[in-house]
């Protein structure tokens, strides 16, 4: 069970060392609890190495939020694999519904970084998910498909990659209004059922495929419980460490 928090373009450096304590110390206190749970947070790019050095006596891994898919140049404002390799990143989320959105990021983007995470092993946290509209056209599954194909187009998986995929329906991020733990499972079946027709039943049931959109403490066990369902990306909660702590415990009452 992997629980990854999101932070977005929140916490500047103090508030990110403050969060980044609290998380790794109530890790620390619900150690015996949690052993089942892997912790990651994924905050700004200014402060990962706070946050790396803030979370270490927790056992919290480090994330990024983005990357670029070349190793260096001349791309302003860009950071590289190597960078966040540098830093201690163990995951990168790539193809988050803000980046495609806000950003204009293609599947044929992700794929490039999904392939430069690979070359640098870091591991990726693939979003896929369709909006509101394309879920009430009945087109839910064919663009989820279309998006998993597209980032790992010629991407040749095998078990031991430790690719991630995050099922972020995007009308469920930050509105409050979650998948029900149903819509969730059949979403995280058919996923499997894609990555296994690509790449045989060991890889796809070896990814481990995230629920992510509006997970909460409240609805955390119902979801995390889910035969499919293998961790969450937080957004919104994962800015207190309460809530964020809350959501693992959920997920380490189901695992266990
Ligand atoms: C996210 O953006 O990855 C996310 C899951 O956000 P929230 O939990 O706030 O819906």
């Amino acid at each position: 069970m992997l629980i990854a928090g999101n932070w977005k373009m929140n916490t500047d450096l103090g508030r990110a060392r403050q969060l980044a304590q609290n998380i790794a110390s109530s890790a620390q206190d619900a150690s015996d609890a949690l052993r089942d749970v892997e912790l990651a947070v994924c905050p700004p790019f200014i402060s990962l190495e706070t946050v790396r050095e803030a979370t270490q006596e927790g056992a919290v891994a480090i994330g990024a939020q983005n990357m670029h898919h070349a190793d260096e140049g001349a791309y302003t404002g860009e950071i590289s694999a190597p960078m966040l390799r540098s830093v201690g990143c163990t995951y990168v989320i790539l193809g988050h519904s803000e980046r495609r959105a806000y950003f204009g990021e293609t599947d044929n983007d992700v794929n490039k970084k999904v392939q430069q995470a690979h070359n640098h092993e870091l591991v990726p946290i693939i979003c896929v998910g369709e909006t509101k509209a394309q879920r009430d056209n009945g087109q839910a599954e064919d663009i989820v498909r279309q998006q998993l194909t597209g980032a790992l187009d010629d991407i040749d998986l095998t078990v031991g990659d430790q690719a991630v995929i995050a099922y972020e329906p995007v009308w469920a991020i930050g509105t409050g209004e979650s998948a029900t733990p149903e819509q969730a499972q059949e979403m995280h079946a058919f996923i499997e059922d894609v990555l296994t027709d690509a790449y045989g039943t060991d890889v796809g049931s070896a990814v481990r495929v995230l629920y992510g959109g509006s997970m909460k403490p409240h609805n955390a066990r119902g979801l995390l419980g889910q035969p499919n369902i293998d961790g969450g990306l937080i957004g919104g909660a994962s800015l207190t460490a309460e809530d964020f702590i809350a959501i693992a415990k959920e997920g380490a009452a189901v695992t266990a």
